[in-house]
Formats: structure tokens, C-alpha cells, sequence
């Protein structure tokens, strides 16, 4: 099998899975409980958390986990228009959030927020002044994604923070940075609140982690029960999920610049092999290396995806969480409908290799001189 789908899970690496075998066979203590067997578990709990919070450069007593990017981002908005409910009822985010923020504004505006969703221009990009411009005395919280999960698109987070700080200071600023895990320092960016999620960086699926910053005084708790993650969210620990996440996040920090140089090459070799097909067209301006949208124009995306698939080689027709649907990402982008159709992405992780991607644009070539494109 090929496996170039890595924007929407990532494979585990062997000391991942064996750290978290580790605590589901032996060390199964609950961290609540008071006897070593459990309160030894708890401050392993806490050397994982310190060792997360180095990948996303911020202090360990400010990330909380949680059981999932979806959770983090729900959680993360939930937060901040409480804290914010005497500021106003307006919201900022973009067209292209993920549907965890998306389908959370919804609700909201169910709940009698009012949300400003901005488009972004044919190539995926949205600018900080844009964001700003959208801002009102009224706006609770601003959330736009670090980096955009289809397009591979990086939105200027630290200049909206700078941003709202000037002009805005009671506004707090969410970001998504489920898809730039590992690549970003939670320090620099400047948000009140980073959601990650473990299964993207190679770590389990089913945990992620939230940060939550200084300036929001009284988090308003996610889950009331036993008080677990500093009473914010309630549930005892996942501790073989935990211990994975933590292993994912010290293979990434160890090996973050080797990786990062070799996603670059991957991506400008994918570029170059891509756009060598006839008809494939490359789609946004996205410069974050482990993701990279391109359109076999008038051939679906859909068919393309099964056809690949069925020769072992995983990409994907935009978001996996839209399977079966027409992204919204792509269609906020209004291109020509042949190329909305055949919108493809390719992700990488560290262990692709160059011959993958070959083997990926071969097919893609034998899949447009042999398939019928659309009329
Ligand atoms: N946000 C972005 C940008 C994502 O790409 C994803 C997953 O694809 C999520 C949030 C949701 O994360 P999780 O699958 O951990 O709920």
C-alpha cells in the first residue's frame, strides 16, 4: 500500500504503539486513586503533558487534555463566548475552518450568536487585515485555522493576534492547529487557545490536547465530574492514549528539522511530477509541505480516489470528514467547475519516500489517458 493521506491520520511508529502497550497491560493504575500504583500514574501523566508541551512550545500546566481535535475546538469556542458573554454575541472565523468549528458555530448561532464567515480568494488565502476588518466591539472570540487541512493553506495567526491586541483586546482568539502540529511554537502564535489532536503526528487517535492562555481567567469547564485536568475537564485520564501522544510528540521533537527539510523536498518533487500530467492544475497557495492540492481538471475527484484506491494508493478527494460530500473548502474557493471536480490531496509524513510519490503520479497519468472526463 501507498500512503499518501496523512492530513487525515497518520501510521503509528512502533515505540508509539509500545509506550502505549506498556500502560494498557502494566502500568493500568488510575491516577485518581491514592496507593503508588495509581499516583505513580499521575505523574507520568505529567511528564507526558511537559513533554507535549514542548512540541507546542508552552507551559504544561496551561494544555489540557481532551479526547480529540473536534473536542479541543468545541470545547475551545464553548470557552470563549462564555468568558466573553459581556463583550457581545459575534463571532469571526473563515469559510474554511473544519467542520469541528463549522458545525460549532452553527449550534452557536442557534444559541443567538451572530457569525461572520469569511472567503477566502481563489487561492485559499485570508489576510490579517481581512480578519481584523470583520472584528466589531461586540466580537467574542476570532477563530481561524493555523493551517487549512485540504489546501495546506498557513493563515497569519501571530498577525491577528497582534492585531486584536491593538484594537481588540477583550476579543480572545481561537486557532485550529490540529494540521500544523509540531511545526509552530504555541508561544509565538499568540492565541488564547491552540487545539491539537495526537492522530496527526503520528500518536493514537482518539486524544488531543488544548491549550488554554493566561489571558482566559476562569476556563469554563468542559465536563463537570472528579475534577481530573485541573477540574476543567472531568474523566479519568486516557493513559494509554496519553502515553502514545507524548511518545508521538518526542519522536516529532527530536526529529523536527530532519522531517521538515525532507516534507519540503517531497512536496516540491509531488509538485514538479504532478504538473507534469496534462490537464492537472495546481489549486491554493498552500506552502505548508505536508499537504498539496492540485485538480485533474474535468476528471472527478471522486472516481479518481477509487480508482487509485483500488491499486493500493491512498489519497484523498479533500477532507476524509466529508466523504461523500462536496467540500466546502473547495467549493469557498468558486473555481471553474472543471477544476472544482477534480480536486485531489496528497499529504506526506516523514517516512514517505520520493518513489511513492512517482508511483502516485503514475497512476494519476494512466488515470487521465484512460478514464472518460466529464463533459
Ligand atoms: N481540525 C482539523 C484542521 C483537522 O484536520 C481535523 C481532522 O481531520 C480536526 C480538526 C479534527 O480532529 P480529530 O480527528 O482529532 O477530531
Amino acid at each position: 500500500m501507498i500512503y499518501l493521506d496523512h492530513a487525515a491520520t497518520t501510521p503509528i511508529p512502533r515505540p508509539v504503539a509500545d509506550a502505549m502497550l506498556e500502560v494498557l497491560t502494566e502500568q493500568y493504575g488510575n491516577p485518581s486513586s491514592q496507593y503508588p500504583f495509581g499516583s505513580e500514574m499521575k505523574k507520568r501523566v505529567e511528564g507526558w503533558r511537559e513533554t507535549v508541551a514542548a512540541l507546542l512550545d508552552c507551559p504544561a500546566d496551561r494544555l489540557h487534555f481532551t479526547s480529540c481535535g473536534t473536542e479541543g475546538d468545541n470545547w475551545a469556542l464553548r470557552a470563549a463566548v462564555w468568558q466573553n458573554r459581556h463583550v457581545g454575541r459575534h463571532i469571526v472565523t473563515t469559510a474554511v475552518e473544519h467542520s469541528a468549528v463549522l458545525e460549532c458555530c452553527k449550534w452557536l448561532e442557534r444559541d443567538g450568536y451572530e457569525v461572520t464567515y469569511l472567503a477566502p480568494d481563489q487561492d485559499g488565502v485570508i489576510s490579517a487585515e481581512r480578519v481584523l476588518e470583520a472584528v466589531r466591539p461586540d466580537t467574542a472570540v476570532v477563530s481561524v485555522m493555523l493551517v487549512n487541512n485540504e489546501l495546506g493553506t498557513v493563515y497569519p495567526i501571530s498577525g491577528i493576534a497582534r492585531g486584536l491586541a491593538a484594537a481588540h483586546p477583550k476579543t480572545l482568539l481561537h486557532t485550529d492547529a490540529v494540521q500544523g502540529f509540531g511545526t509552530f511554537s504555541a508561544k509565538a502564535l499568540g492565541a488564547d487557545f491552540v487545539t491539537v489532536s495526537a492522530h496527526k503526528i503520528g500518536g493514537p487517535k482518539g486524544v488531543g490536547a488544548l491549550y488554554i492562555g493566561p489571558r482566559v481567567k476562569n476556563p469554563r469547564p468542559l465536563l463537570a465530574g472528579g475534577g481530573q485536568e485541573r477540574g476543567l475537564r472531568s474523566g479519568t485520564e486516557a493513559t494509554a492514549q496519553i502515553a502514545g501522544f507524548a511518545k508521538a510528540a518526542e519522536l516529532r521533537l527530536e526529529n523536527r528539522e530532519r522531517d521538515r527539510a525532507h516534507l519540503e523536498a517531497l512536496h516540491a518533487v509531488a509538485l514538479e511530477k504532478l504538473l507534469g500530467i496534462p490537464d492537472m492544475v495546481s489549486v491554493g497557495a498552500g506552502t505548508a509541505p505536508h499537504i498539496l492540492a492540485v485538480s485533474l481538471a474535468g476528471w472527478p475527484a471522486g472516481n479518481i480516489v477509487n480508482d487509485l484506491g483500488a491499486q493500493g494508493i491512498c489519497i484523498s478527494a479533500g477532507s476524509a470528514c466529508h466523504q461523500g460530500k462536496p467540500s466546502h473548502v473547495v467549493a469557498a474557493l468558486n473555481l471553474p467547475k472543471r477544476v472544482a471536480a477534480g480536486v485531489i490531496r496528497l499529504s506526506f509524513g516523514p517516512g514517505t519516500t520520493e518513489a511513492e510519490i512517482d508511483a502516485c503520479a503514475q497512476a494519476l497519468r494512466r488515470h487521465h489517458d484512460t478514464r472518460m472526463p466529464m463533459l
